[in-house]
């Protein structure tokens, strides 16, 4: 191998939402938290990779992030049981609905990272892809 190519570790660009090609280019064009609305980047800006892998790829993330979202609910029970060991059920409706919501923004953005970095077959890191470009 003539090119010594540095490969990018995968957790740091699966929790900042990189690109699953590359790991470099963002996947979002806007921050998680904030006033507008989440925009995904159509394509890499790096790589050039486009995300949506064909049209309404994107409902599967949905899938994903129902998942997900059980997944918390189940976590908040258990925590608020053991936490308060209240049997009221307005409680945990209120807190689980709550956090959910407060939560959805994260759903949202780390279904479609899940998807696009371990459920979709044949895409997988090309650290080639990764190298700077040249200009
Ligand atoms: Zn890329």
């Amino acid at each position: 191998m003539t090119n010594q190519q540095k490969s990018l570790p995968a957790w740091p660009a699966i929790v900042h939402g990189k690109c699953p090609r590359c790991r470099r280019g963002d996947m979002f064009a806007t921050p998680m938290y904030g006033f507008k609305a989440q925009v995904m980047n159509k394509t890499c800006p790096h790589c050039g990779l486009l995300f949506e892998r064909e049209p309404g790829y994107f409902y599967v993330a949905m899938l994903v992030s129902y998942a997900m979202f059980v997944a918390e609910m189940v976590t908040m029970a258990v925590a608020i049981h053991v936490l308060t060991g209240s049997s009221n059920p307005w409680l945990y409706v209120s807190i689980i609905l709550s956090v959910g919501v407060l939560l959805s923004p994260f759903n949202f953005r780390y279904s479609r990272i899940m998807l696009l970095h371990w459920l979709t077959p044949g895409l997988h890191y090309q650290p080639e892809t990764s190298a700077d470009r040249v200009e």
